[in-house]
């Protein structure tokens, strides 16, 4: 009854790096020199050595964005595209990577309240809720069921954020291939309201386990899943029916994954023991087996795709299979402090292109 459509043509990953601006604390430090640079219109990124003008780097990356960029910029840029293409029946995934404090969570679920909607500033999930919605309500011809799920992979297991007594669930292949979690709550969203509730609830949940296990949110990877199903209606035979009515003959379904990664900063080795060198090193894991799951998209030489190496490719393998378009955000914070794990980022970057 409901089928996957698969895109002709076998894109690779879309990279976009956003550059957040200095914080406040950052700002009010003399020794914070920018060793970052952006140029939007070049889409290249340069990395200088602390206090040197000949030795840098120059990466070039689909789209660059930096410290001016607004929250639509980086909707329309690294968003937009892959949210029509769930409209249409296609699955997709958005996803931040980068150090903790580079601006994923901002990037991704930023949420203002303000009921003057124009000076709304927010991040993609709620952009994304809100262009489904408006989208859905234009479109006369078919009829939608919008659901979503929120959940976070912590140490290799996953936990439904909108059902928090229910822990470990499986990730299972259905008879078509298509992947899925057994058990996880889908919630019907029917407006943006609707959306930025459940994130709240999902959030709030997310910081009580932690605050139990005496564990930070950035261990994990938070993902909502959005389900775009679509009936279309088609006039039946006016000599069948006088009244035009209308039956469904198909469902169209749509995924979004929408992904704020674990944090990618490596631990000290000093500093690493105990719980957090296992939560290190499980993360560490899931980011290499996402790395190379995505540099194999980029290489149709590889043909073993590790997909089951982790929990995270394991549920984005349909949506990193290379027949659905993925758009990978970069985050980087622009001082000299993160200079390496910027470098790190970006690198990453590159490989997934
Ligand atoms: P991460 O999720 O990667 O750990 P956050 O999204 O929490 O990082 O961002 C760290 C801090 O920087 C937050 O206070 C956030 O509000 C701020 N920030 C990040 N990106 C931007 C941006 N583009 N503009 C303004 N503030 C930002
Ligand atoms: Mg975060």
């Amino acid at each position: 009854k409901s089928h996957f459509l698969q895109n002709s043509d076998n894109e690779r990953v879309k990279v976009t790096v956003r550059s957040r601006p200095l914080t406040k604390a950052e700002e009010s430090r003399e020794d914070v020199i920018p060793v970052v640079f952006v140029n939007p219109d070049k889409s290249t990124v340069t990395v200088r050595r602390k206090g040197s003008f000949v030795d840098y780097t120059e990466f070039k990356f689909d789209a660059v964005l930096g410290a001016s960029a607004t929250q639509a910029d980086v909707y329309a840029v690294a968003a937009q595209p892959i949210v029509l293409d769930v409209l249409e029946g296609y699955n997709g995934t958005i996803m931040a990577y980068g150090q903790t404090g580079a601006g994923k969570t901002y990037t991704l679920a930023d949420v203002v309240i303000n009921d003057a909607i124009q000076s709304r500033v927010e991040g993609i999930i709620p952009r994304s809720a809100a262009n489904i919605f408006e989208y859905a309500s234009n479109d006369k011809n078919h009829e939608y069921h919008i659901s979503m799920s929120y959940i976070q992979i912590y140490m290799e297991t996953i936990q439904d954020l909108l059902n928090p007594e229910t822990t470990n669930l499986q990730i299972r292949e259905a008879e078509d291939g298509g992947i899925f979690i057994a058990g996880v709550h889908e919630i019907e969203v029917k407006s943006l309201e609707d959306v930025v509730t459940l994130l709240m609830l999902g959030d709030c949940n997310r910081q009580c386990a932690f605050t139990k296990l005496n564990a930070h949110s950035s261990r994990s990877h938070a993902i909502v899943i959005i389900t775009v199903e679509k009936k279309t209606f088609s006039l039946l035979d006016s000599t069948n029916s006088s009244e035009g009515r209308r039956i469904s003959k198909g469902i169209l379904v749509g995924k979004l994954f929408l992904v704020d990664l674990a944090g990618s900063e490596r631990l000290k080795k000093s500093g690493s023991e105990g719980l957090r060198a296992v939560e290190a090193m499980s993360v560490n894991m899931s980011l290499t087996a996402l790395g190379k799951c995505i540099s194999a998209r980029a290489d149709p030489s590889i043909t073993h795709v590790p997909f089951r190496d982790s929990k995270l490719t394991r549920l984005l393998q349909e949506s990193l299979g290379g027949n659905t378009k993925t758009s990978l955000i970069i985050n980087i914070a622009p001082c000299c402090d993160h200079i390496q794990e910027t470098l790190s980022s970006l690198k990453f970057g590159i490989r997934a292109m």
